[in-house]
């Protein structure tokens, strides 16, 4: 059964077709720049076989039908007719407190996902052009949705509200929700296939990206993680200065005369690893910055592992226990210095590296524990689409 895995940004629209239940990658993209001057369609057939067109794409539903035709044609050979397709998985960003799992697509949970566009703005509302754009595509094609937040469901209300008044919660609906669920969750399911459920009782997952964060999961279930009601909490990240004191917001605004938009744009764009730096948002051009003896890059990346640190510490605690940290994402998958520098000291809570075998390790699965460690250490890309693939076959198949 073959399946498109939809992740549909404002602009952009990423692509993947899977053969189920062989997780096969058959195909795969992205549209570009949806309503601007320089649109163009990337696809890459099973072979790597790449086409790249450039043409008008005014939005989303366009989009897909440009992207139809494409995977169609013979010329790359991924499919012969739309027939083949059997369904639609999307990634969508926010699921609020309604959505604890995926779903299959209908009114009822179109109307629920467009209820959270408050609370994911920029993304709830892109990823709807998405579903709209494959029913006008392929009219009643099943379209499954995968929501960012579900895997943190499970996170306990005392752990996920904010000590406001309890009406903003219950009002607003304003409380942690979590995001990268579906990476942690893969990730996570990885590491029991590898290690085995004894060793994978106490787990914690590093996903570092431009965005990070961090997941405490205990037997399979997220107790605990690092983003919050926003994004924009937890790990200071490219852009984002993460946990900082709430306390500082006003001060900001005051001095800075800043509305709350000026304020948005301060915490969420010119922060973090670029903010500190003042060079860049990219943790490699940081690091090389830092190598050339950039001060500031050097304080920037300091902050960085140990923000990692003190959430990894945070989580053994609220799990009672660590058998396994995994890390993931562009940073956690390629950076050995990233992995050396936030687990550095850790040996006391039987966490050591094998020096070797973190430094030979970048984009690919590895165990890169020292052999007398208590804890094990894994690295493990991710890969959401597979996740959303899963999640669309089994329910398609229910
Ligand atoms: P996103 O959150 O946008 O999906 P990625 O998971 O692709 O981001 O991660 C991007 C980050 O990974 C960037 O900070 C980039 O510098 C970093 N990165 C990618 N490759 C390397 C590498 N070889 N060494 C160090 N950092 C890397």
């Amino acid at each position: 059964m073959k399946i498109l895995i939809l992740n549909s940004g404002s602009s952009s629209i990423k692509f993947q077709l899977i053969d189920m239940p062989s997780e096969n990658v058959i195909g795969k993209g992205l549209i570009e720049k949806i309503g601007l001057k320089d649109a163009s369609i990337t696809v890459k057939n099973a072979a790597d076989k790449k086409e790249v067109i450039k043409l008008n794409i005014p939005n989303h539903a366009k989009g897909i039908e440009f992207l139809l035709s494409i995977i169609t044609d013979e010329k790359l050979n991924i499919i012969s007719s739309l027939d083949e397709i059997s369904a639609v998985g999307h990634r969508i960003v926010h699921g609020g407190q309604a959505f604890s799992k995926s779903v299959m697509i209908n009114d009822d949970v179109m109307h629920g996902i467009e209820a959270c566009v408050e609370l994911a703005p920029l993304h709830n509302p892109a990823n709807i052009k998405g579903v709209e754009a494959m029913e006008l595509a392929i009219p009643g094609i099943p379209q499954v949705a995968v929501f960012d937040t579900a895997f943190h469901h499970s996170i306990p209300e005392h752990r996920a509200i904010y000590a406001l008044p309890i009406e903003f919660y219950k009002k607003y609906g304003l409380r942690k929700y979590g995001f990268h669920g579906t990476s942690h969750q893969y990730v996570s399911l990885r590491a029991k296939e590898i290690y085995g459920d004894d060793r994978t009782e106490n787990v914690i997952t590093c996903h570092l990206g431009n965005g990070g964060s961090l997941a405490a999961i205990k037997n399979g279930e997220s107790i605990e993680t690092s983003m919050g009601f926003s994004p924009t909490d937890g790990l200071m990240m490219g852009t984002r200065c993460g946990s900082i004191d709430p306390g500082a917001i006003p001060f900001i605004a005051d001095h800075e005369d800043l509305d709350m938009y000026g304020v948005s744009t301060l915490i969420n764009k010119k922060s973090g690893l670029l903010g500190i730096s003042g060079i860049s948002s990219d943790y490699r051009d940081v690091s090389l910055a830092a190598e050339k003896g950039n001060e500031d890059a050097e304080l920037a990346l300091k902050m960085f592992h140990y923000d990692v640190k003190k959430y990894i510490g945070t989580y053994i605690a609220a799990l009672g226990g660590i058998d396994t940290i995994i890390f993931t994402g562009g940073i956690g998958e390629n950076s050995a210095l990233a992995r050396r520098e936030i687990l550095k000291g850790l040996d006391g809570l039987g966490i050591k590296i094998n020096h070797d075998k973190n430094d030979a390790t970048m984009g690919v699965e590895a165990d890169i524990s020292h052999d007398d460690a208590k804890v094990r250490v894994a690295v493990i890309p991710t890969n959401e689409e597979v996740m959303i693939a899963r999640d669309t076959f089994n329910i398609v198949n229910q």
